[in-house]
Formats: structure tokens, C-alpha cells, sequence
């Protein structure tokens, strides 16, 4: 008999008839024969409501009530599975993350998992039942509730797989898996069997955040595999495992991109030491986070700076930005929601070279211009014009042979 974790999200517990919908799901585990430990995010949108009700009581958020709020919304799902459950005729108990024996820090609103006391879970599946337990959520060593920052369920998922060392641990969510490009743009995008943790992360921090990245991070740390797949059917979806676990390593896994760009230059700042880090630093300081920079060649003693935010920080980082353009004395600046990002993400470009001039080939070939180019070992990402994100999406999937791949 296999021990199986499984971590239904927000989307597929959103109403009573969805939490019914799953209930046969998780019938089916336990007519196979299989233990079931069931982890559940909260309803929909409920987390997001709860946070709007918190600010509604004033300004300054309490991080310890706040936990305290948020955690409720893990456990109405929870309690309202069981029931289903139960009125299935399946035996089930449902329990909060404390009651689950999950110990965290005391880092309020993201905090860790210190390790889980299984003892609970184990003696009611001994008796036969399913666990479900309230994911997001642990008890810090005061004896506070905590929980473990946005899209926390993943990280309780496979903390407890791995502490129970679980056969299997299952992400059932809203997408099939994970694909070679986005399916909205691709149509012969393909669904990966299966993909490495380092190329998840890739993806992950690229906008395509199937998972919780700490999730991705702790399962790599263990070296579990984690499957993740759609709630709503019973296709196989993505095996998330180790490179060494992959029949053949990739060149290319798949091609990300990201509308969510903003972009700024600042042109003839002084060529000497500390005018990067008096702008950056700026930005830092307002939570700004930079993403790609370029410092161009100098000339008389000059350079031109250009850098990339998110998007949706450029409102912030304007005033921030003039401010420091004047004080390093810049002889000009300018910026620019104009722009995108693409990317090609493979365990396997560490070792082939040529993949970023294939890139570079494949966006010359529809005459798209390159306007920056970051690179990580498996990994490299181009700003170019936003209009042209589709089509270069589909040129890279179309260069790299993307739609053969399984
Ligand atoms: N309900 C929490 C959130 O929305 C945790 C989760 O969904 O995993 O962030
Ligand atoms: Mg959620």
C-alpha cells in the first residue's frame, strides 16, 4: 500500500460542488488501495478577501493576527473536504497545521518549517483515515500561529512528504503541467512529462509559477519528485525530479516570456567608482527589484547605463530614478513600457554551446531587435519590443524543435 500526498490549490476547493468534484479524486487513491494525506489551500479567493478585511481595520498590519486571520481560510476548506468526505462514507479527519505537528519559525507571514511531528497524522491513518490538513500553516515555537507566505500549501505538500516519506506527491491545480511555451501563444506547445527542479526555478522566476518556488527548492533539497497536475481530469501531468532522473537531458525545455518589463537608460553618467551603487542601491532601498542591466562601453570618461524593473514598480521608481540621474549628474534619461522579455530555459545548454546564437539566429530571422541579453548557465533571456513577444515566443519554440519534445 503506497502513501500518497496530495496538494489541491485554491481554485479546486473554490465552491462546495468543487470540493465534491475532488472528493471522487481522492476516492479513487483509497479504492487503489493507497494511504491518503490530503493538503488544501483555502477557498478561492479567500486569502486575498481576509487580507482586504485585515487593512480594512487601519493601516498598520499586525503579522502575528494577521496570521492568525489567514490561517482560518486553510481550515474551512479543510473542514469542508473532510465533511464531503465523510458523507461519501470515506472515514476523515481534518486537522490544522499545528494539530498536523508542523513546526515553523516565528517569521510571521513567510515563515519556515523548522521539521514535522508525524506522530498524529500516522496514528489516524492507521486507523484507517484521510488526513486532510489545513496547508500554509505551522506553529511556531512559542506556540503562535504562523503561516508560510503566498502560495504556502505547495511547501506544507511536501514538507509532509517528506517527512512521512511518502511514495508519491501530487500537485493537483488548474494547468495540466507544465509546457514547452504558453499554450495561449503556441498552439503545438507541449506538456512535459517531465522537467528538473533547476529548469522549474528558471521558470518560476520567469513568471510561470506553477509551484511555489521554496517548494520546488525544498523537493530538490530532498531529492523528491513532485508530479504536478490537473485537478479536473485524470491526465498525467509534469514529474517535477532530479537531472540524473531525466531519460535524456534537454538542450531546450521551453521558452518563457514575460510582459510584466519596464525599461530605463541613463546616458552619459561619470565613469568612476560608486555611480552604480548609489542608483542601485536607491532602487533597492524602495523595494525596487532590477532585473537586467547593461553598462555600455565608455567614451571620454562616460557611460550609459540601461536597466529593467517590473512593470508594475515603474510608477515607484520614476521619481526615484530622476532624482539619482540628476544627482550623478546624467546627461539625460529616459524610459520605456515598450518592452518584453523572452526566454530559453535547459538543464542541457550548460554543455552544448550554440544555444544562444541559435537564439539570437531565430529572432534575427523575423527581424526583431535584441536590446539586452542576460544569461544564467541554463538559461538566457533577451528585452525586446513588446509587440514583437509573440512572435518571437513562437520562432524559438519553431528553432529549437520544442514541439517534438514530451
Ligand atoms: N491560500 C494561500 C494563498 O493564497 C496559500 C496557498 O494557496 O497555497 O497564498
Ligand atoms: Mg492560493
Amino acid at each position: 500500500m503506497a502513501l500518497i500526498v496530495a496538494k489541491f490549490g485554491g481554485s479546486s476547493v473554490a465552491s462546495v460542488e468543487k470540493i465534491k468534484n475532488i472528493t471522487l479524486r481522492i476516492r479513487d487513491m483509497r479504492d487503489q488501495g493507497d494511504d491518503a494525506v490530503v493538503v488544501v489551500s483555502a477557498m478561492g479567493d479567500t486569502t486575498d478577501d481576509l487580507i482586504k478585511l485585515a487593512r480594512a481595520t487601519g493601516n498598520e498590519l499586525c503579522c502575528r493576527e494577521l496570521d492568525m486571520l489567514l490561517a482560518t481560510g486553510e481550515q474551512q476548506s479543510a473542514a469542508l473536504l473532510a465533511l464531503t468526505l465523510k458523507n461519501l462514507g470515506c472515514d476523515a479527519i481534518s486537522l490544522t497545521g499545528w494539530q498536523a505537528g508542523i513546526r515553523s519559525d516565528s517569521t510571521y507571514n513567510k515563515a519556515r518549517i523548522n521539521g514535522v511531528d508525524t506522530e498524529r497524522i500516522k496514528k489516524e491513518l492507521n486507523q484507517g483515515k484521510i488526513v486532510v490538513i489545513a496547508g500554509f500553516q505551522g506553529i511556531s515555537p512559542e506556540g503562535d500561529i504562523t503561516t508560510l507566505g503566498r502560495g504556502g500549501s505547495d511547501t506544507s505538500a511536501v514538507a509532509l512528504a517528506i517527512s512521512l516519506k511518502a511514495d508519491s506527491c501530487m500537485i493537483f491545480t488548474d494547468v495540466e503541467g507544465v509546457y514547452t511555451a504558453d499554450p495561449r501563444i503556441v498552439k503545438d506547445a507541449r506538456k512535459l512529462s517531465k522537467i528538473s527542479y533547476e529548469e522549474m526555478l528558471e521558470m518560476a522566476s520567469l513568471g510561470a509559477v506553477v509551484m511555489q518556488p521554496r517548494a520546488v527548492e525544498l523537493a530538490m533539497l530532498y531529492r523528491i519528485d513532485v508530479e504536478v497536475r490537473s485537478s479536473f481530469n485524470s491526465n498525467p501531468g509534469t514529474i517535477i525530479t532530479g537531472v540524473e532522473n531525466m531519460e535524456k537531458q534537454r538542450v531546450v525545455t521551453g521558452v518563457t516570456h514575460d510582459l510584466n518589463c519596464a525599461k530605463f537608460a541613463l546616458f552619459d553618467v561619470p565613469d568612476r567608482p560608486g555611480i552604480a551603487k548609489t542608483l542601485f542601491k536607491a532602487l533597492a532601498e524602495h523595494g525596487i527589484n532590477v532585473d537586467m542591466v547593461i553598462q555600455s562601453a565608455m567614451r571620454d570618461n562616460r557611460n550609459d547605463i540601461a536597466f529593467t524593473i517590473m512593470r508594475d514598480d515603474l510608477d515607484r521608481a520614476l521619481p526615484v530614478v530622476r532624482e539619482i540621474a540628476e544627482k550623478i549628474s546624467a546627461s539625460g534619461m529616459t524610459y520605456g513600457e515598450d518592452v518584453a522579455k523572452v526566454s530559453v530555459v535547459g538543464a542541457g545548454m550548460q554543455s552544448n554551446p550554440g544555444v544562444a546564437a541559435a537564439m539570437f539566429e531565430a529572432l534575427a530571422d523575423e527581424n526583431i531587435n535584441i536590446q539586452m541579453i542576460s544569461t544564467s548557465e541554463i538559461r538566457i533571456s533577451c528585452i525586446i519590443d513588446r509587440s514583437c513577444i509573440e512572435t518571437a515566443v513562437r520562432a524559438l519554440h519553431r528553432k529549437f524543435a520544442l514541439d517534438t519534445l514530451d
